[in-house]
């Protein structure tokens, strides 16, 4: 049994079958890695901005689409589909623009949910009102994963976000207020963080009752700027057991009904440069933490409310 609420969890208990997430690309990089910025984007940054490796580069939308529902139902027995824009950042374009693809994608299949991922400085007030109208259009969950990683802006400056925690606030009112779910990304270990900072972190995000967090461990693909500190041995990682501790902490302050979408990075072995090379894979990772929290009586929420003051 898992002690935790995870995302299978709840799309079970609402819709009483299997779904799946079918990923999609919208070809429209990210804010953060335009030339006007000059920035060079997030230090950890992949170049193929967590792009599915199974959609190849020439696929239209509903190509991607198609391959994707194929494969959901081949290998995964998936009754029902979500939409997902996970590459890059989802929402940079103009609504107008927003609006014809979120259109002609949701027309390809009987989707569910609508899901985008994006960062907090690319959601403008038009763009807040797509989606709650797309909501109501079509009666569909929306949901927006939002990508955070720390509310430490001296950190958010140092991997090179180009956004800081009030502009994650803000974003995430705005949402929240229009009827938006929002699951909220971080990584964990990321560069200059101990775990005081770290739980500082998952505190404070606890105390926001997201609707959902995907956790991360750090992961350094080889063509990355954080590649280089790395390389020169000035990035300590943390491990297994470590991460495991960290992500049990917070899940244990969480609310109950926060859904955990994601517990380690999700990294194809297909791809090259995987920093940490021998991080558990998934399972293993769930088994290990139903296995902790068992051993010490504790589930999701078992301290959530209590005063984190401990925290040093
Ligand atoms: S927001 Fe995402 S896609 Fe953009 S630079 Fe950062 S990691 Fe890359």
């Amino acid at each position: 049994m898992e002690l935790f609420r995870s995302y299978n969890q709840y799309v079970r208990e609402r819709y009483g079958k299997k779904g799946w997430r079918i990923s999609v690309d919208s070809g429209f990089s990210c804010p953060n890695r335009s030339a006007d910025r000059k920035s060079g984007g997030c230090t950890f940054c992949d170049p193929s901005g967590s792009r599915p490796v199974y959609l190849d580069d020439e696929q239209t939308l509903w190509q991607q689409i198609d391959t994707g529902i194929a494969l959901a139902k081949r290998k995964y027995k998936a009754e029902m589909f979500f939409l997902y824009f996970q590459s890059y950042t989802s929402t940079y374009a103009s609504s107008d623009k927003l609006e014809a693809l979120y259109e002609s994608a949701l027309s390809r299949a009987d989707f569910r949910e609508l899901i985008i991922s994006t960062r907090p400085d690319c959601l403008p007030e038009e763009t807040i009102n797509l989606l709650k109208n797309l909501k109501a259009r079509h009666s569909l969950e929306v949901w927006v994963e939002l990508g955070l990683q720390s509310i430490h802006d001296k950190t958010l400056e140092r991997i090179n976000r180009g956004h800081d925690y009030r502009q994650f606030l803000e974003s995430f009112a705005k949402l929240k207020a229009a009827g938006i779910k929002v699951a909220i990304h971080l990584i964990l270990g990321l560069p200059g963080e101990n775990d005081s900072d770290i739980k500082m972190t998952l505190a404070a995000l606890s105390e926001l009752r997201p609707d959902g967090i995907k956790y991360h461990n750090l992961h350094i693909p080889e063509a990355s700027p954080l590649f280089c500190e790395f390389s020169l041995g000035e990035l300590p990682l943390i491990g297994n057991r470590h991460y495991l501790e960290l992500v049990a902490w917070s899940i244990e302050r969480l609310p109950p009904e926060t859904i955990i979408l994601r517990l380690t990075t999700d990294t194809p072995s297909a791809r090259s440069g995987r920093i940490p090379g021998h991080f558990w894979n998934k399972q293993k990772f769930v088994n290990e933490l139903n296995a902790l929290l068992a051993g010490r009586g504790s589930f999701q929420g078992a301290h959530y409310n209590e005063s984190v003051s401990e925290i040093s």
